[in-house]
């Protein structure tokens, strides 16, 4: 088993899963995300949310922005609906799917 690079400590459990950056060979590169998981419609993927301020200068308020990714959710890592988890840029996996779950559980329900 490798860190894969990450700076966050890796799955206590083990997996066969060949994109999982820990126990397979997916290798991460670019992006490191925190978001919320808002949809686990598959298995082995989930959909995270980020909010975050964009600032209206003529108003000098902020506005609400969200946006939306797909995340690969390897066996090893567990994630449901509310928790905050931390996703990492890697090849795209799918049309839709460039992103693998690194760190999960950190529940703020
Ligand atoms: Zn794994």
């Amino acid at each position: 088993m490798s860190s894969a690079g990450l700076a966050v400590p890796p799955p206590k459990r083990s997996c066969d899963d060949d994109r999982c950056p820990f126990h397979g060979h997916a290798k991460v590169r670019g992006r490191l995300l925190t978001g919320k998981v808002v949809s686990s419609p598959g298995k082995s993927f989930v959909v995270i949310q980020m909010e975050y301020l964009h600032k209206i200068r003529k108003y000098n308020r902020f506005e609400r922005r969200r946006s939306r990714l797909s995340a690969h959710l390897p066996p090893c890592l567990n994630a449901q609906e509310g928790d905050v988890v931390t996703v990492a840029e890697t090849r795209p996996l799918s049309k839709t799917i460039s992103f693998v779950v690194v760190e999960s559980g950190r529940s703020r329900a």
